[in-house]
């Protein structure tokens, strides 16, 4: 293709990106106060143009918008909410590839991975839309002279900030336990990839009332406006460590609830009697190379038998390059995805020219690739390191990147201690035909969500999230939804 093909191509694909970029509140575009920014395609790195961002006094705006909102609709009838949440359901699906297409160009992730994006968060909506007479009290046996019940209340406006490897259904599919419970919502879109949160603005409108779900986009710093606001009483977090702290700490200031869906460094574990042709499919999946491994949820840490060891690494460096190329994520036929930004792709290279420092063998990738059509932008090759130990710290921290470290193992009880060693617990898989150390492992590893021969699939209504610094709560099941309720007691004297 020519360079005039090219940009006649990507004019093409980019028709789809959202002309308005305002903040969303009240159902009505408003210009931003604190100015706009602009946004790129990671992929080639060309300008997308500018996008509002959020002060603190469009913060105030948004979610005093959100508070009148809240008194009337925490007294929708329940099954009224659910009726127009189908309804933002079935426009979130509809529009999938549309939105698939504004993610893939603003976020770097193949365009026919994020198909499934927008039909997931259609389920997540219809699910909790469907789970609003779940929203239960009990009553208190009390003899003859009284009555003592409960009741769950909604807690006001919510707030909910995400990270950019999945910017629409973090947003679209996460709404929804909110609303259902009766709060109305301010969302704070990843700065990095925020177009698609302004198309599912209009959809919002076509839907729902004004007021109940709101969107600012900005930086770190909306985000913390959006926090320390007196009247947000709830926030969720999915995002870094470092971020679920500091919100914790602003939170501590207000005792204020959260949730935080934080980062990951989890092992897969291949047993000497598992279908090694199936695991060495699941190490490889389970990495998320298509994401390029930014996903919470990659088994970054792959423990491998040392029966096996020399056969799976191996198995691991053929299945790779055809799974996984680096392409135009844009193009339905590419599998692997750039990275999100120049911070990020730095920081990535940082960790394996430090792997290689550390000792650990370079099998696989380890640079950007060869093709000089990719050139501009953050693509790193899917990596694989043999022979990392505990002491190193692609062991250890989350790369969020393409990088996957193996590691050999002898011992049931020393591969359990080197699993629970680090800070994090969100997912683990393993991968055995013993029936019996299948269950033994996943009851030992400290993480919260486990797959046995499987790997990367989250199920709706099983509840996700971390042990230890990979999160605090709950969501993607009914005590997601509870979690956005507060118990009232009554006491009835009747004599
Ligand atoms: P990040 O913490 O830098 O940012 C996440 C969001 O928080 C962004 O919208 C950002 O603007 C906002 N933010 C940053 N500082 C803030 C502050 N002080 N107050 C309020 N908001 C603030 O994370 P990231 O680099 O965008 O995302 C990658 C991280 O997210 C990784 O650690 C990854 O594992 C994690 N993650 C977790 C899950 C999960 O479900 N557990 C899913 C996806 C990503």
């Amino acid at each position: 293709m020519t360079k005039q093909d090219q940009s006649r191509d990507s004019a093409a694909r980019y028709s789809v990106l959202p002309q308005r970029r305002d903040l969303f509140y009240d159902n009505t575009w408003h210009e931003p106060r604190g100015g706009y920014v602009p946004t790129f395609n990671p992929a080639n790195q060309d300008n997308l143009g500018d996008t509002a961002s959020a002060n603190a006094s469009d913060v105030d705006a948004a979610v005093h918008s959100a508070q009148a909102a809240f008194l009337e609709w925490r007294k929708t009838q329940p099954i009224e909410r659910a009726n127009l949440m189908r309804r933002l359901a079935g426009l979130v699906r509809e529009a999938a590839e549309e939105f698939a297409m504004i993610d893939a160009i603003n976020c770097g992730n193949p365009v026919r991975e994020m198909i499934r994006d927008a039909t997931i968060a259609a389920a997540q909506i219809d699910y909790f839309a469907g789970l609003v007479h779940e929203l239960k009290g009990d009553t208190l046996p009390m003899g003859a002279d009284s009555l003592n019940y409960s009741v769950r209340e909604p807690l006001g406006v919510t707030a909910r900030i995400v990270a950019y490897n999945h910017p629409m259904l973090f947003l679209a599919g996460k709404l929804a336990p909110a609303i259902a419970a009766g709060n109305t919502v301010v969302m704070k879109p990843p700065e990095q990839a925020p177009l698609s949160a302004y198309r599912l603005a209009d959809m919002i409108a076509a839907s729902l009332p004004p007021g109940v779900v709101n969107i600012v986009s900005g930086g770190s710093e909306s985000g913390e406006e959006l926090v320390k606001h007196p009247l947000v009483q709830k926030v969720a977090l999915i995002g870094s460590v470092p971020t679920g702290s500091k919100i914790l700490h602003l939170a501590a200031d207000k005792i204020m609830p959260v949730t935080l869906e934080l980062g990951g460094k989890n092992p897969l574990i291949i047993c000497p009697d598992a279908d090694l042709e199936r695991a060495i499919g699941g190490a490889v999946g389970g990495m998320n190379f298509t994401w390029a491994g930014q996903s919470c949820g990659s088994t970054s840490r792959c423990f491998v038998h040392r029966s096996v060891y020399a056969e799976v690494c191996a198995g691991i460096v053929a299945l790779i390059p055809q799974k996984h190329q680096c392409g135009d994520p844009t193009d339905m036929n590419t599998t692997m995805g750039s990275l999100i930004s120049e911070a990020q792709f730095n920081k990535v290279i940082n960790m394996i020219n430090t792997a290689k420092h550390d000792g650990a063998r370079l099998l696989f990738g380890g640079k950007r690739p060869a093709d000089p059509a990719l050139a501009d932008g953050w693509f790193v090759e899917p990596t694989v390191f043999a022979d990392v130990t505990p002491a190193m710290q692609l062991f250890r921290e989350e790369v969020f990147g393409p990088v996957l470290a193996i590691i050999p193992w002898d011992d049931e009880e020393e591969l359990i201690a080197e699993v629970n060693s680090v800070e994090y617990g969100l997912t683990a898989s393993v991968w055995t035909r013993d029936l019996a150390r299948a269950h033994r492992l996943a009851a030992r590893i400290e993480s919260g969500y486990i797959w046995i021969n499987h790997i990367s699939s989250h199920f709706i209504g099983a509840e996700f999230g971390g042990f230890k610094k990979s999160g605090l709560g709950r969501e993607e099941g009914l005590s997601e939804l509870l979690s956005y309720t507060q118990i009232k007691n009554v006491h009835v004297r009747l004599d």
